[in-house]
């Protein structure tokens, strides 16, 4: 039994397996670069081990170190989580020699399965079914252009030592392959420091269907079903599956045997994945991937067995708990993967996810993230894996795009609303998946972007309005009561205007679009004025941060997030950010002269949301002049510190007067 686990990865997956091993009544130990040590794997172990700079390369990859760190905190095992050094041989061999147990199969396995040419070799010599093909030593051009000629284009070209989909090439014609054969070794070397590339039939409209297997060291191997992982970007997956649908019973079956050979001709130990690639023809091994995989929650799901639990006991001594014919599933099971990801070019996004809900049940949310983390360029962009049960397809579908709808990030793009529009396709609730099929349905799962309708201008606008109208709320009766005359309707927190209602201009931006939108007040709501006349927009957000609105007739509802100022709005259609400026443009541009922040124009002080010494981040609005019956915002042109406010509610003030001081901070 193990005592004390040191879990050598970070993010969602260090989190996971610091659950079951918690549960196990196992003592965790986290290990973490410099970028990650308030990050919520390190919260979620019982102690914490730092290893170096962010780079994985200086901390996450360092296998002595790492080893160090388990030998002084007294671990003995180590889970390696998947990526990182979770299929590295001389890690595991590491290990074992520092007398600590590694949580995964034998060195030689790791070995085995390395390399994709000599797993080919050792799978065809245990009768495993391989894609056509050449995985021989020989690497000229001669002999790698006569395997493709034999093989018949299109061909692809692997990297032997590649993972995570690069290094692959498809090879239509006799005459790219020489260039991409130069392209792929290099992207191999660089990756992977090894450019040995093996040849394949590049097979059409497949599907990707993989096998859970594990197996104990007294000989035990079994089969946890299968997982068809088909609708991938970039050769990587994004929507997982478990069962995979349609498939015919006595290929299941067969599947799910040639695995567990798989693992017995390579004295495996622990959990793995066999990857089969699939089509008309028969289905082909491809890869072995020696460790736990991204995506092995679905297998979780239909079986109730917890994975991990598993690979502790396992790598505790333990036999399998349960024979093949103990191993049952129920109903059907989704993933799906959400990323900081630009949906239009699958390009990794960074930045900070200002704000971050998850659906209750009957969804299991795996992250490593919370609100208020940054998403950087050192590490996976994977935000969370949203886990989805039914007791069929159907129903286990409809869940997921449930729980897609009520997911909520801001702070940065994701592939959020692309991920559910998958789950909505026909073609995908038909089950008609194969690995090219975000390719094929490209046109409707990743749409132009569109500026925004009026209806979703007017929407942001109120929001707004009813933003600003809360955080001078906050302050505006503490100023009244100051002021010696609290009745004064100047200190009105109502919107109460002298003369005639004052019209509200604001600059919505989104993206490279910029959107004037002026508002009139009219009975208990506002009308657009621009950029169409005559909608009536009425509404009012309430205590949790939604706003429920009427506009032009029609009734809508959504959740909100600010950030300084931008907005988010959640809605059906999916998420929407938008930020806003004041119309002058004064509230971007500090003065020449030091950290003034004068007025634009003459008017009338009638808010003042800051003291002196406040520390307010960039778009936070300062200070509210009236002026030409329009209202304006002088807001934070960074982010940084009040150090003196001149003015107070009710001042007239000249154009060019010093409203207040303001000082950037260093990185502002
Ligand atoms: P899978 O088939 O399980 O998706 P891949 O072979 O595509 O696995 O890659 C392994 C997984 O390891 C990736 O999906 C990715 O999430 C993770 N991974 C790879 N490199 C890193 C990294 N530098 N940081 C964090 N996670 C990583
Ligand atoms: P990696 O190590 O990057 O995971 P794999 O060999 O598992 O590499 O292949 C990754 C993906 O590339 C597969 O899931 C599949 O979509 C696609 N692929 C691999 N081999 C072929 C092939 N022979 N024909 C068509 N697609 C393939
Ligand atoms: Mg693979």
């Amino acid at each position: 039994m193990i005592q004390t686990l040191l879990i050598a990865n970070r993010g969602e997956i260090a989190c996971r397996i610091a659950r079951t091993a918690g549960a196990m009544g196992i003592r965790t130990v986290a290990v973490y670069s410099e970028a990650d040590a308030g990050a919520l794997h390190v919260e979620s172990c019982d102690a914490a081990v730092p290893i170096g700079p962010a780079p994985a390369s200086d901390s996450y990859l360092r296998a002595e170190v790492i080893v160090e760190a388990a030998r002084a905190s007294g671990a003995d095992a180590v889970h390696p989580g998947y990526g990182f050094l979770s299929e590295n041989a001389d890690f595991a061999a590491a290990c074992g020699e520092a007398g600590i147990v590694f949580v995964g199969p034998p060195v030689s396995a790791i070995q085995a399965m390395g390399s994709k040419a000599e797993a080919k070799a050792l799978m065809e010599k245990a009768g495993v079914q391989l894609v056509p093909g050449y995985h021989g030593l020989e690497q000229g051009l001669a002999t790698l252009a006569a395997a493709a000629e034999k093989t018949g284009y299109p061909i692809l070209l692997k990297a032997s030592a590649g993972g995570g989909g690069r290094g692959m090439r498809v090879v239509r014609a006799p005459a790219d392959l020489e260039p991409a054969i130069a392209s792929a070794k290099r992207e191999s070397v660089a990756a992977f420091g090894d450019d040995r590339l093996l040849v394949e039939k590049y097979l059409s409209r497949p599907r990707h269907v993989e096998v859970q297997v594990f197996a104990d060291g007294y000989g035990n191997v079994v089969h946890l079903f299968e997982r068809d992982c088909s609708v991938q970007r970039r050769h990587q997956k994004v929507l997982e599956e478990a069962p995979a649908p349609d498939l015919d019973p006595a290929i299941r079956a067969a599947l799910g045997e040639a695995a567990v050979a798989a693992a017995r001709a390579i004295g495996y130990v622990g959990a793995g994945t066999v990857e089969f690639i699939l089509d008309a023809t028969g289905f082909y091994f491809m890869e072995m991937n020696t460790r736990l995989q991204v995506e092995h929650p679905v297998t979780e799901l239909i079986t109730g067995i917890d994975l991990v639990e598993w690979q502790l006991r396992v790598a505790g001594g333990e036999a399998l708990p349960l024979v093949q014919d103990q191993i049952v599933e129920t109903g059907h099971a989704f993933e799906a993967r959400l990323y900081a990801e630009d949906p239009v070019d699958f390009r990794p996004q960074t930045g900070r996810i200002s704000h971050l809900r998850f659906p209750a049940q009957p969804v299991r949310v795996d992250t490593g993230v919370r609100q208020g983390d940054t998403v950087t360029i050192h590490y996976d962009p994977m935000i969370a894996k949203l886990i989805v049960h039914g007791r069929d397809r159907a129903e286990a579908l409809g869940r997921l795009s449930k729980a897609l709808a009520e997911t909520e990030v801001a702070g940065l793009v994701t592939n959020q609303p692309f991920l559910a529009r998958l789950a909505a396709h026909p073609s995908f609730k038909a089950a008609k998946v194969h690995t090219g099929f975000i390719e094929e349905h490209a046109a409707a799962l990743i749409p132009e972007p569109q500026s925004p309708s009026s209806q979703l201008l007017a929407l942001a606008a109120l929001a707004i309005l009813c933003h600003r109208a809360d955080l001078t709320s906050k302050r505006a009766p503490a100023s009244a009561t100051a002021s010696g005359d609290p009745y004064s309707p100047w200190h009105a927190v109502s919107g109460w205007r002298l003369n005639e209602a004052a019209v509200q201009t604001l600059i919505l931006e989104q993206g490279e679009g910029r959107h004037v939108v002026s508002l009139r007040p009219e009975g208990a709501g506002y009308r657009m004025i621009t950029p169409e006349a005559g909608l009536l927009v009425q509404g009012a957000r309430d205590d949790k941060d939604r706003l429920r609105a009427v506009i032009g007739g029609a009734a809508i509802t959504a959740r909100l997030a600010f950030d300084g100022a931008t907005v988010t709005l959640f809605l059906p259609e999916g998420p929407s950010t938008l930020s806003w400026i004041d119309p002058l443009g004064a509230a971007g541009e500090l003065d020449d002269v030091g950290g003034r922040l004068t007025a634009p124009m003459p008017g009338k002080i009638i808010s003042v949301q800051v003291k002196d010494g406040d520390v307010v981040t960039r778009g936070a609005p300062l200070v509210v002049l009236e002026a030409m019956k329009m209202e304006h915002t002088i807001a934070a042109p960074g982010d940084g510190r009040v150090a003196k406010v001149h003015y107070q509610v009710g001042d007239l003030v000249e154009e060019g007067a010093d409203l207040l001081e303001f000082e950037p901070s260093d990185e502002s």
